[in-house]
Parts: structure tokens; C-alpha cells; sequence
């Protein structure tokens, strides 16, 4: 192994005393550089080309003493490392001692110096500098490592964050791909019913559309989670009629309690406004499935609901307290209660239903909406489920919009004054069967074609109030034909997106190209009479 060399810096301002030192040095080691400056700038300077092993240095030097550069010296990243020893003058002044080890130096000599002493220092400084230069080793390695596995976290946390945008992508397609053939299945259902049944006949197809609906509950939970996990969940907001969304939630539920003989009862607090602005679905599908829980967990006692206001000099609150006497949660499960696909282990054991998705989906909405949600819970005496979301007031002439009642029964369809005509573009042959008999139900004549170049042609030729467009289709899709249409100025039909496709972007994109409404499938009679009601009474 090749014998490394000793650096040494000599700084003092008087040559001779550089010449002696260089003199002395060189007497007691063989293998020694020897560098001199005859001031601190130089000094530093100098330290930073050659990197010396030790730094010997003067006190009393004009411009800037030894205190100063050994200040510098410590202060610099590059040079901090390097041992410094004072050569001081004074003999015994214990004040530049204390001042030498105060400015970060490692030790002193007493001039004049004593060339063993010196020497046993300088060796003693040597193996600092080693053990130091040791440290910088480890230490560089280990941040090499860090950096490394930051790289490698990085890289994996990319690949996760891919697999989940894909793992969305499938949750979208798939809920597409399901709700497709659920139209056909709740369509004709819904129309099976209305014709002359026998009382089974009619209990056999009740049970099919409850389960359907469910079916659908599902699946629009896990679109709703994947897209809340791939933080594309948007929030609309609108006027919410704070009574009428509280009576909506309770006729949700009021024939379950009747049926299980607990009472559900809504309080809503004399300062809460009447109408307040948020996203008023959201804020419905959070209570339904709190109350819902409520109600399903209760098996007597009651269920109560309180709706609170907050009114903070910067931000307004709506609060909820839903409160049951039911079975309880116990404490050391708050926490997981919010997971998704959690259920209390005593609530699976008797069947309850549910996927476990309603209250994942339930904190994070609250927390899309501003707020947080708490529970408190005794086994056997009841729970208390609280939240809060943000709301804004209305402001001048914002009116909500007319409320249309959409659960009574719809009795006569054909009340549209003259016979209207509708245009459906769409390419399943058992959604275009399950459309044209909706449409017709509610006094339309219609017209089909089965795919985007043929609605185009039919559009321009015929002459239709309304258009029903599909989105995705083969030959020209939904967007392309409602574009084509639209170029000629002769043609003004109302069109409408029937489609599938169920995120709030697929409706933005729907009216990008030019259409004026949009109904999501599985489509249902009031939807489809709400928006004829709205696109044709004029
Ligand atoms: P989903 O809402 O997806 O249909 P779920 O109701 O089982 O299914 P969550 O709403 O997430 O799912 O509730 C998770 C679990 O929390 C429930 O299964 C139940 O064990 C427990 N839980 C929720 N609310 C109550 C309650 N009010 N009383 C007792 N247990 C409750
Ligand atoms: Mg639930």
C-alpha cells in the first residue's frame, strides 16, 4: 500500500517563523508537504486546492487573525473537516487559549514551539482528519443509499399510481359494460309491469326490480369508490332545500322503521336556512346511507336525526347527528369502520347485507365537502353518527331550481298536447327495443337508427322535436353524429345523450359536442317524462 503523504498548511504572517516551522517539520517527518500562507485569505484559499491534513495557525496576523480564518475555516462545508492547531505567542495567556478552542480549533501550541510536542500534535491531528474523512465515507454511502431507494420508491410508487389509473379505467368500462344489459333488465321490468299481470306474476317481477335496484346500489358504489381512490370524484354545486332534502332521506326509509316498529324522526334546527348552496346529491347519499345504517342496525327504540347550522365569520356549516338505540359498535372499531369493505365482525354473523362500502365512501365525500365525520358508540345502548360538510349561503337572485316530484305515480303519459316525434340513435338491439317502448309509454312516436351515420341521415331528413342519442356506437359514435347534425342550421332538435357512460365528464363532454341534456342508463320512466316535460312543453 502506497504511504500517503501528510499535508501540512502552515499560515503566519512572519516569513521566518514560516521558514523555522517548515525547518522543524521537515526534521521529524519524511514523507510532508509543507504549504505556507502569510495570511488568512490566502490561507483559505490555499486550504481549498490542496485539502491539508492539518492547518497550523497564527493568532496575531493583520487584516484577519487566526480566530477569524479559523472561524471561516469551521464555518465552510468544504473545509470544517480540516484540524486546525493555534500557534499562540503568548505563553500561559489562558484567554487566547479559550479564545482558539472557542473559533471551533482543535488544539494549541505555545510559542516557542517544541518540536515533540509538535509533532505528537500533528500525528494526533492526522488520525482526526482520517477518522473524519472515515465518516464522510459512510456517510456519503449512506446518502447514495437513501438516494437510491428513494429512486426505487419513486419508481414503484409511479408503477402503482399506473396500475391504479388503469384499475379505474376497468371500474368505469366495467359499470358501462353492466349498466348496458341493467337498462334492458329494469326497462322491461318496469314495462312488464304495467301490463295485465296476475298477483304472482306481479310479486315475481316486483322481487326482480327491488333486486336490480340493489344490483344497481352496488355498482354505482364501486364507481363511486374507484373514482373517489382515483381523486376523480367531482362535486356539483347547487341550491340545497335543506327541509325538503331531510323529508326525501326519511320517505327513503319510512316504510323499513314502520316495518320494524322503530320510529324515524328529522329535526331541523329553527336557524338553519332554508336553502344553502352545496352539492345537495352528495350531501343525500351520505345521509342515506348513515340513516340507512341506522334503520338497518335498530331493531327497536328509535332513530333520530338532528340537522344543525354553524355560522363562523369565514365559513358556514350545515351538522348532522344520526342517532339510534340500535346494537352498537364497539370502540376498538371506530377506526376500521371507515375502511372500505368493513364490517363489525357481530354484524356478519346475522345477514345485514351491504358491501361495506357505504361508509368509506360516506368520510370521503364529507371530506371532498370540507368537514369530518365521528361516531360514538355503546354495544347494546346505540349509536351516534356525527358530520359536518361547508355550505355557502344563496346570494341574491341564485332561485333553486323547480322541484319535480319523481316517485308518484305516473298515470297518463300521453299528455303532451300534440303527438310528438322522437329520433333514437342506438345500436343495442335490446336497449333500442326497451327506449322506443319508454318513449312510446309517455305518448311519442319513434323512429330508430342504428348507429351514428344513420341518426345523422334521419335527423337532417326528418323532422323530430327531440333526438335520443347513444354515445358509444359503431360506424360514428354519439359525440361525432350530435356534431354532424349540429353544422346544419336548418336542423334545431333538442338532442339528449342516453348513454351509459355515468361520470360527471362524460356529461360535460355530451354537451361539448353539442347536445342539450343528458340521462344516464339504466333509464326510468320519470327521468325520462322529467326531461321531455322540461325539453317539450314549449
Ligand atoms: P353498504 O353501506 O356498502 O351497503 P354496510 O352498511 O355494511 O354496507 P357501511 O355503511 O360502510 O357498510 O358500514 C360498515 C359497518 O359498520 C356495517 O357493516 C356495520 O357493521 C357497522 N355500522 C355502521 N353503522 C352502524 C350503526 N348505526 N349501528 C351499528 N353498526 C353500524
Ligand atoms: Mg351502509
Amino acid at each position: 500500500m502506497a504511504i500517503k503523504r501528510i499535508k501540512i498548511l502552515a499560515i503566519d504572517d512572519n516569513k521566518d517563523n514560516l521558514i523555522s516551522l517548515n525547518a522543524l517539520i521537515k526534521d521529524t517527518f519524511q514523507d510532508v508537504f509543507v504549504y505556507t500562507a502569510t495570511n488568512g485569505e490566502n490561507g483559505l484559499t490555499l486550504a481549498r486546492a490542496v485539502d491539508p491534513d492539518v492547518i497550523l495557525l497564527d493568532v496575531v496576523m493583520p487584516v484577519m487573525d487566526g480566530f477569524e480564518t479559523c472561524k471561516r475555516l469551521k464555518s465552510d462545508p468544504l473545509l470544517c473537516d480540516i484540524p486546525v492547531v493555534f500557534l499562540t505567542a503568548i505563553k500561559g495567556e489562558k484567554e487566547h487559549r479559550i479564545q482558539a478552542l472557542d473559533s471551533g480549533a482543535e488544539a494549541f501550541l505555545a510559542k516557542p514551539i517544541d518540536a515533540s510536542e509538535l509533532t505528537a500534535q500533528i500525528r494526533a491531528m492526522v488520525k482526526i482528519k482520517e477518522a473524519h474523512a472515515e465518516k464522510k465515507l459512510e456517510k456519503d454511502q449512506l446518502e447514495r443509499m437513501v438516494q437510491e431507494k428513494t429512486k426505487e420508491l419513486n419508481l414503484a410508487k409511479e408503477a402503482a399510481e399506473s396500475a391504479n389509473e388503469a384499475k379505474s379505467q376497468f371500474m368505469a368500462n366495467m359499470s358501462h359494460e353492466i349498466r348496458t344489459p341493467m337498462n334492458g333488465i329494469m326497462g322491461m321490468t318496469e314495462l312488464a309491469l304495467m301490463t295485465n299481470l296476475t298477483v304472482e306474476q306481479a310479486e315475481y317481477l316486483n322481487i326482480i326490480k327491488t333486486s336490480t335496484q340493489s344490483l344497481l346500489r352496488v355498482l354505482n358504489d364501486i364507481l363511486d369508490f374507484s373514482k373517489i381512490e382515483a381523486n376523480k370524484m367531482e362535486l356539483i354545486v347547487q341550491p340545497i332545500h335543506i327541509q325538503e332534502l331531510m323529508r326525501e332521506v326519511t320517505d327513503l326509509f319510512l316504510v323499513n322503521a314502520v316495518q320494524k316498529h322503530i320510529t324515524l324522526n328529522s329535526r331541523v334546527d329553527d336557524d338553519v336556512p332554508q336553502i344553502l348552496l352545496g352539492d345537495a346529491l352528495r350531501l343525500k347519499q351520505v345521509l342515506a346511507n348513515i340513516v340507512g345504517n341506522a334503520v338497518k342496525f335498530t331493531h327497536q327504540g328509535s332513530v333520530e336525526i338532528k340537522v344543525t347550522f354553524k355560522d363562523e365569520a369565514n365559513s358556514k356549516w350545515l351538522q348532522f347527528s344520526i342517532q339510534d338505540t340500535g346494537i352498537g359498535i364497539p370502540k376498538d372499531q371506530y377506526e376500521s369502520l371507515f375502511d372500505s369493505f368493513y364490517q363489525v365482525e357481530h354484524t356478519k354473523s346475522r345477514s345485514y347485507g351491504g358491501t361495506g362500502l357505504g361508509l368509506a365512501i360516506s368520510k370521503s365525500l364529507v371530506e371532498l365537502m370540507g368537514g369530518a365525520i365521528r361516531v360514538n358508540s355503546q354495544v347494546g345502548i346505540g349509536t351516534e353518527f356525527w358530520f359536518e360538510i361547508r355550505v355557502k349561503p344563496v346570494e341574491g337572485t341564485q332561485m333553486a331550481e323547480p322541484k319535480i316530484e319523481m316517485n308518484k305515480q305516473i298515470e297518463n303519459f300521453a299528455r303532451l298536447d300534440t303527438v310528438k316525434s322522437a329520433l333514437l340513435v342506438e345500436d343495442d338491439a335490446i336497449s333500442q327495443l326497451l327506449g322506443k317502448k319508454l318513449i312510446e309509454k309517455l305518448g311519442l312516436v319513434v323512429e330508430t337508427a342504428e348507429n351514428g351515420i344513420m341518426g345523422v341521415k334521419k335527423a337532417l331528413e326528418g323532422h323530430f322535436d327531440v333526438i335520443f342519442m347513444d354515445i358509444s356506437m359503431p360506424l360514428m359514435n354519439g359525440y361525432d353524429a350530435t356534431e354532424a347534425i349540429r353544422k346544419d342550421e336548418k336542423v334545431h332538435n333538442t338532442i339528449i345523450a342516453m348513454t351509459a357512460h355515468a361520470l360527471v365528464s362524460d356529461k360535460s363532454k355530451c354537451m361539448d359536442s353539442g347536445m342539450d341534456d343528458y340521462l344516464a342508463k339504466p333509464i326510468m320512466i320519470p327521468d325520462l317524462k322529467v326531461i321531455l316535460d322540461k325539453w317539450l312543453q314549449g
